[in-house]
């Protein structure tokens, strides 16, 4: 697939010598897809379990979001941040009702780690800098939200890091109220740790969390950037707690592969930011806020939040019990597979061996995190097509 003749190799060349090197090398060059199925530049066909890392929310080149683009291009392109526009107008009040308030201000980004950023200027605008934060917890990549962010590797190569960062084991509520004093900004958590390798915390974490931020007047802003927008089966992972956070951020599926982010403060947080503390260029883009409504709307009109819950489920269940399979994590269509060996990386070039997508978060842990348009048929061919690659995995395991 990847010999000298391909266009594979070819384009692995080309790329090598011309992006920086900050991912590895890349294993495949893909060059279209529809619904969950991507083709390569080699005409090979793959079912994307990993929906471009959760944001292909609808899949590939949904006709109702490449419509909504495709208009909105034609129509108004960019304005710059001193107009307002229709869709950002539209979008911010539909997250706003979405999240259940309507007296939320809304930043949009063009990205996650950006979302976060704004996030985290919003928290020293409450005069106070500590933010308490969970290890394994993720929240992007510029200095601001690296600060936030606990994997050493990650941090190591670029500290010293802004911020006065305190990080806490997730899951644990002892451990958050003993972190957390009233010189505390903020408690920044995930409801569902995405890179972590979808970890679940115990049911009652979100509301302890609610309930230690409130004691000490810090907010609690919970990061949906990857539980977002129905992944997990609800509009917001949060919901499921009925836990009301001060801030939560999005990226991701809001805008089923357009790039869009958005940082919201709801209630009193909303008016943390006043005018020439913030800003954006391309923020608040027509045409990325008319593809996030396309996808709000979409996930509305096909039933993507139930269908979400029962793909999930399948491939929970599918796989549970399974050769290698220890047990599956997560919600709706955000699984994490954690496996009785260290076979992840082996598992993930057999699965694509096999025409399947997906990725390792650990030496042990695969995480799925397909399309919500996910078709029940191809869920069952992988749940089919598993013993064929954990055998491959264990043979072509590397000494
Ligand atoms: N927060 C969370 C919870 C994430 O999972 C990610 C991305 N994996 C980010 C923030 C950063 O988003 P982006 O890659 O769009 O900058």
């Amino acid at each position: 697939m990847s010999d000298a003749t391909s266009h594979t190799g070819d384009y692995q060349e080309r790329y090598a010598a011309s992006l920086m090197n900050t991912f590895g090398p890349p294993k495949l060059v893909l060059a279209r897809g529809e619904g969950a199925h991507v083709w390569d530049v080699d005409g090979r066909e793959y079912v994307d379990l990993l929906g471009g890392i959760a944001v292909n929310a609808l899949g590939h080149a949904h006709p109702a979001l490449v419509r909504a683009v495709s208009d909105q291009l034609a129509t108004l392109g960019h304005v710059s941040n001193f107009f307002a526009t229709e869709p950002q107008v539209t979008l911010a009040e539909r997250l706003l009702g979405l999240l259940g308030h309507g007296d939320g201000r809304v930043f949009l980004t063009n990205s996650g780690t950006e979302a976060v950023e704004a996030g985290f200027k919003l928290t020293r605008r409450t005069g106070r800098t500590h933010v308490v934060v969970a290890e394994g917890g993720f929240h992007g990549r510029t200095m601001g939200a690296l600060a936030l962010t606990s994997k050493a590797a990650y941090r190591e190569p670029f500290e010293p890091l802004p911020g006065e960062v305190t990080f806490v084991p997730y899951g644990d509520a002892e451990a958050l109220a003993a972190a957390v004093t009233d010189r505390t900004a903020a408690v920044l958590l995930e409801p569902i740790q995405g890179e972590a390798g979808v970890v679940v915390p115990p049911p009652d974490y979100l509301p302890a969390a609610r309930r230690v931020a409130d004691e000490h007047g810090a907010l609690l802003w919970l990061d949906e950037v990857q539980t977002g927008v129905g992944r997990t089966g609800l509009w917001f992972e949060h919901l499921r707690s009925g836990v009301r956070p001060d801030v939560v951020t999005l990226a991701k599926g809001l805008g089923g592969g357009f790039p869009i982010g958005a940082c919201i403060g709801l209630g009193a947080a909303g008016g943390l930011l006043q005018p020439g503390n913030h800003g954006s260029t391309f923020g608040g883009n027509p045409v990325a806020s008319a593809a996030a409504l396309a996808v709000l709307d979409t996930v509305e009109a096909e039933g993507l939040l139930d269908a979400a819950l029962k793909r999930g489920e399948q491939l929970r269940t599918g796989l549970e019990g399974q050769d290698g399979v220890d047990r599956t994590t997560g919600e709706g269509l955000l699984v994490g597979v954690q496996l009785l060996d260290d076979l992840a990386p082996e598992v993930v070039a057999a699965a694509q061996e096999a025409g399947f997508i997906v990725n390792a978060t650990g030496p042990s842990r695969l995480r799925l995190a397909p399309p919500l348009v996910l078709t029940e048929a191809d869920a069952d061919a992988f749940v089919a097509a598993w013993p064929g690659v954990h055998g491959s995995a264990r043979q072509g395991r590397t000494p």
